[in-house]
């Protein structure tokens, strides 16, 4: 295996470096996320310092949900 492959990737992802905008489902406010936020990634807000939890980033519109980290309703 290259070991330059996974280089290369995450060069391509550097070089997609556009301003991903989002909104603060709970205070909405407007923020860009971080140059390398990925779906699934979890990031406070900037205003109102809630976790979010980023569900879904198309083209340069990210959308959020507020993370609910301290309840796990995993299974009953
Ligand atoms: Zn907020």
């Amino acid at each position: 295996m290259n070991p330059s492959f996974t280089y290369s990737y995450n060069c391509k992802k550097k070089v997609t470096n556009k301003m991903v905008k989002c909104e603060c489902p709970s205070c909405f406010f407007e923020f860009e996320l971080d140059d390398g936020t990925i779906e699934g990634e979890v990031i406070p807000c900037p205003d109102c310092v809630v976790d979010l939890e980023i569900v879904k980033i198309e083209g340069d519109v990210a959308t959020a949900q507020v993370a609910e980290m301290s309840e796990e309703d995993w299974g009953e």
